[in-house]
């Protein structure tokens, strides 16, 4: 008896090794463990009451996740970086509709599209939204039509397979496009993104940023010099109440618009760091089973780093979210040094990738709601990156577009990820870290940050749980 508990003993440590959060064991405090043993025990009350909470209706259930102890402790949890967001798909559904409150937006039914033009408009089929909401029956039935273009419903998600779902998905981009373009409200979005995050204490934000689109009054497009500075002003400002916050900015071309648009960014990128340390690289989006692989831009990606003296063009592909094993984008990611992985899901049919990954110590970018919304998995339990973070792979936890699903900020993705993955106090740990030593800061300020403003951060929110709710 004694021998096969020894033997079992090992094979326990054996795997605990393995484990992508071993390494925090030594840094917890006795602290640490008093708020893991409170986490675990608002985890097994939903275990024992609640277990649908993750598994079914998201549009349902996530107002009670939001409302829950379990968010409120997961939000004010330090959160080194959030690595995948894009920038027009961060900002909360009501956000835009108060933009849609002002005189120069104007919204075409028929085509499903917003249109923002400060000096007036005469084109067919569009009609101001301060005019539409008037002849509507009320005001917040016109909001709550528009608030239903806006984000993903649950009629458009449940039950459907995801290239279904990302046909009404891909439109959503289309519909807010100008509202987002437009110079005034660009300022306005990405300070209340700014703000949203630092506000769940996250300390770095990176942004999937597509250059060259903004426009002003007389729908004149603004130069990139002149982007480049609106977008510093906005990092400023935040930087006024929290001097150690920094944006970066991956600059991201649309590969269904094609080779040119793609080559264009990437002469952005070139450009842009001419004025500023906001760069920090290159990605390619769009739904991967149906645009071109990143293959297909290797001359442009190629030339890109050829052409970038300054840092040889860093890469941060979306790639493998799908379930299709003849898509091929993360063999190419991996030789193109992708720095992180956005996604990653497929990565689970490639275990020679898995340990290319893991070799090349590439951070996975992991969107749950995403994928789960997106309909890459009905269970986020069975996640693959899941059972890559038990291997040893690492991870950051990201939001991706939590303004068309309902939320903001990235607190409801730790506490999906948290209940579904039975992550720890040393996980959470690790995730968070994770945000700092895999975002594209320079090496003196994520020194800086982690080793005086996490571990302050850190030892301010343990208090802060053990007061609230030690002995509750
Ligand atoms: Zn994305």
């Amino acid at each position: 008896m004694r021998q096969y508990k020894q033997k079992r003993q090992q094979i326990l440590d054996l795997e605990a090794k393995m484990h992508f959060s071993y390494d925090m064991g030594e840094t917890l405090t006795e602290d640490d463990r008093l708020v893991d043993q409170i986490l675990n025990k608002i985890r097994n009350k939903y275990k024992n009451d609640q277990i649908n909470i993750i598994i079914h209706d998201f549009f349902k259930n996530q107002k009670t996740l939001k409302d829950s102890e379990l968010y409120s402790i997961l939000d004010i949890m330090p959160k080194g970086g959030l690595h995948h967001l894009h920038t027009t798909a961060a900002p909360s559904v009501d956000f835009y509709i108060q933009l849609t409150y002002n005189e120069a937006v104007y919204f075409n039914e028929r085509e499903k599209l917003f249109k923002v033009s400060p000096k007036g408009l005469d084109e067919d089929g569009y009609i101001k939204c301060t005019e539409l909401r008037r002849f509507s029956a009320s005001a917040e039935e016109f909001d709550q039509k528009l608030r239903n273009y806006i984000r993903m419903t649950p009629e458009e998600c449940a039950s459907k397979e995801s290239h279904e779902i990302w046909t009404h998905f891909q439109h959503k981009f289309t519909l807010i496009n100008d509202l987002g373009k437009y110079k005034d409200f660009f300022k306005l979005i990405l300070h209340e993104v700014l703000q949203k995050c630092a506000a769940q204490n996250i300390f770095v934000v990176e942004l999937r940023h597509i250059f060259g689109m903004l426009f002003d009054d007389d729908r004149n497009p603004v130069s990139l010099e002149e982007e480049i500075k609106l977008i510093d002003d906005q990092v400023k400002h935040i930087q006024q109440d929290i001097p150690y916050f920094r944006l970066k900015l991956i600059i991201t071309g649309l590969k269904i618009v094609g080779k040119q648009h793609i080559r264009k960014m990437i002469a952005n990128i070139i450009e842009g760091e001419k004025y500023s340390n906001l760069i920090a690289g290159f990605d390619l989006v769009n739904e991967e089973d149906f645009s071109p692989p990143i293959l297909e831009f290797l001359t442009d990606i190629m030339e890109g780093k050829n052409l970038d003296k300054k840092s040889k063009m860093p890469c941060f592909f979306h790639c493998g979210e799908t379930h299709d094993r003849t898509n091929q984008n993360v063999y190419d990611a991996l030789l193109l040094n992708s720095k992180r992985i956005g996604h990653g899901f497929q990565l689970f049919l490639h275990p020679h990738l898995q340990q290319q990954v893991k070799q090349k110590d590439i951070c996975i970018e992991v969107c749950p709601i995403s994928n789960l919304l997106l309909g890459y998995t009905t269970d986020l339990r069975i996640h693959p990156v899941r059972f890559m973070l038990h291997r040893g792979l690492q991870a950051s936890i990201s939001s991706d577009d939590p303004g068309f699903f309902g939320y903001e900020g990235v607190t409801l993705d730790y506490v999906y990820a948290f209940l579904a993955w039975d992550l720890d106090i040393k996980d959470l740990k690790k995730l968070s870290l994770n945000g700092i030593i895999y975002s594209s800061l320079d090496k003196e300020h994520k020194d800086y940050l982690i080793s005086d403003v996490f571990e302050k951060k850190w030892k301010e929110f343990i208090e802060i749980v053990l007061e609230k709710f030690q002995g509750a």
